[in-house]
């Protein structure tokens, strides 16, 4: 499990003994820093109707901001949705992030907590919800404490009435990470994906219309409000709105999360921002989504990384967690490696996801990438399957099939 092993090189940071928590907790923002460069300002300007929700709103379209665990639903709209549903209304924050080679969320929740929590109390003002629940990742437990030592000081200072936010600690499944899965978790259910419609919007957590957002989309909105939509929105390439947070992961000499213009290239994103590639690596081959967003070669590798402009080619970014393959790299073992991430990680309701990960892994294992079945199987996971993991897991396989041809290295 080399590539997702090397996705996560600051992860030494946490360390759990004995099944219990004794995280090191890195240096992070205190509520009193935060509150002294203007934080909670724009929650306390929302709440007292200095700031009406329609302004907000309008700002965070403007600046274009979407959702970055990785489907980049424009937020706005989603606050719309939810809106539009009867109270009571709830949320869920999605702090579980376990797509493979992705990190920036625990980035922001270990640095600046508090940024993050402001723009979750703003979001949840928007669609006036009475409760919020914060799932995260188990695995992560600097950032556990982090929070819950926050969020008490959020309570002590009355920023949040007390049980206002709730945390709910995942347990380690993927599939958790998938927003109906992760509302049947917070229920106490096995993580199993909802069929929709009924979408969470209307039909979320206890049945209530529900406001789900990643952590990172959350980080920004204060900032947003702060600063002016086109603050924001000027930080993207022309054409593409809002920086975005690349966890870049692999054969590069400076890995981590990269702070950088949405739909810069690849290779600018080596060059200019990881150091380049390491000694006696040759850039050959990356991922730019995650485990789901397929894997593409070097000569394409001047494609601009955001969301709607790889999917013409079969991949996405997703997440934006990019890695780096090399010239010592086999993309069929990467793309074997990640068949094999989906096999583990299918809740196994539904035939297609469940049997079709283990028939694909089998079919590439005996060296069958060109065998027509092999396209067959991926048809009928991304036509047929009920969520994101059986519909996406193809794409490791198809754009191997299709941009690799005979070369196992790029
Ligand atoms: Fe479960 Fe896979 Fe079906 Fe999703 S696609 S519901 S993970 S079996």
């Amino acid at each position: 499990h080399r590539f997702v092993d090397r996705a996560t090189p600051e992860r030494t940071a946490a360390v759990i003994v004995a099944g219990d928590f004794h995280a090191q907790v890195p240096d992070y923002q205190s509520l009193e820093s935060y509150r002294a460069e203007g934080g909670y300002a724009e929650l306390q300007r929302f709440r007292s109707g200095e700031l009406a929700y329609d302004d907000i709103a309008r700002m965070v379209a403007e600046a274009g901001l979407r959702g970055l665990g990785g489907a980049g639903f424009p937020a706005a709209r989603k606050w719309e949705f939810v809106r539009s549903g009867a109270k009571p209304r709830l949320m869920c924050v999605n702090a579980d992030e376990g797509e493979p080679g992705t990190f920036k969320d625990r980035y922001y929740m270990e640095s600046r907590p508090h940024q993050f929590l402001e723009g979750m109390l703003i979001a949840a003002h928007a669609v006036e919800a009475d409760h919020i629940y914060l799932y995260l990742r188990d695995e992560y437990p600097a950032a556990h404490k982090i929070l819950t030592r926050e969020i008490a000081a959020l309570e002590d200072g009355g920023l949040a009435a007390p049980g206002y936010i709730e945390m709910r600690r995942g347990a380690g499944a993927y599939i958790c990470g998938e927003e109906s899965a992760l509302m049947e978790s917070v229920e106490g259910k096995r993580g199993l994906p909802r069929h929709r419609p009924p979408y969470v919007a209307s039909v979320g957590v206890f049945g209530r219309p529900t406001l789900e957002h990643n952590v990172e989309t959350l980080y920004w909105i204060p900032a947003i409000l702060k600063n002016g939509a086109e603050w924001f929105a000027s930080q993207g390439k022309p054409g593409h709105k809002g920086p975005r947070s690349y966890s870049v992961s692999g054969r590069v000499n400076d890995p981590g999360v990269k702070l950088a213009p949405s739909g810069i290239s690849v290779r600018e994103l080596i060059d200019g921002y990881c150091g380049g590639m390491e000694d006696g690596h040759r850039f050959a081959a990356y991922l730019p989504g995650g485990a789901s967003g397929g894997i593409l070669p070097a000569a394409m590798g001047d494609l601009p990384l955001d969301f709607g402009t790889l999917e013409k080619y079969g991949c996405f970014v997703g997440s934006h967690a990019v890695v780096i393959l090399s010239d010592k790299d086999d993309v069929r073992d990467a793309a074997i490696n990640l068949l094999k991430f989906f096999e583990d990680e299918s809740c196994g309701q539904c035939t297609p996801c469940r049997i079709g990960c283990e028939k694909a892994v089998k079919l590439m294992e005996s060296g069958r990438f060109d065998d027509p079945l092999l396209e067959d199987l991926c048809q009928a996971m991304a036509d047929a399957s009920i969520c994101g993991l059986g519909q996406a897991a193809p794409n490791p396989i198809r754009s191997v099939r299709k941009f690799f041809g005979e070369e196992t290295t790029a």
